[in-house]
């Protein structure tokens, strides 16, 4: 899965959402998040981000890898 890191917090530009083939980006209160279980992996969003937040979830910088666990968060709380 594709996976958001910090430089989106307090970003939110959006044009990821648009290019997204199958809308798993969803909007959170101070950053975008890629729902792992809906990504295809299509890679269409990366590009796009004008801030440059968004990895493969295996090429993630390791200081960033706090993001993985946050997008996890996301999804699995209520
Ligand atoms: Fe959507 Fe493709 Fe990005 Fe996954 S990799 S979030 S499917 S645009």
């Amino acid at each position: 899965t594709y996976v958001i890191g910090l430089p989106c917090v307090d970003e939110k530009d959006l044009a990821c959402v648009e290019e997204c083939p199958v809308d798993c980006i969803y909007e959170g209160g101070r950053s975008l998040y890629i729902n792992p279980d809906e990504c295809i992996d299509c890679g269409a969003c990366e590009p796009v981000c004008p801030v440059e937040a968004i990895y493969y979830e295996d090429d993630l910088p390791a200081p960033l890898g706090v993001y993985l666990a946050d997008n996890e968060r996301f999804f699995t709380e209520p």
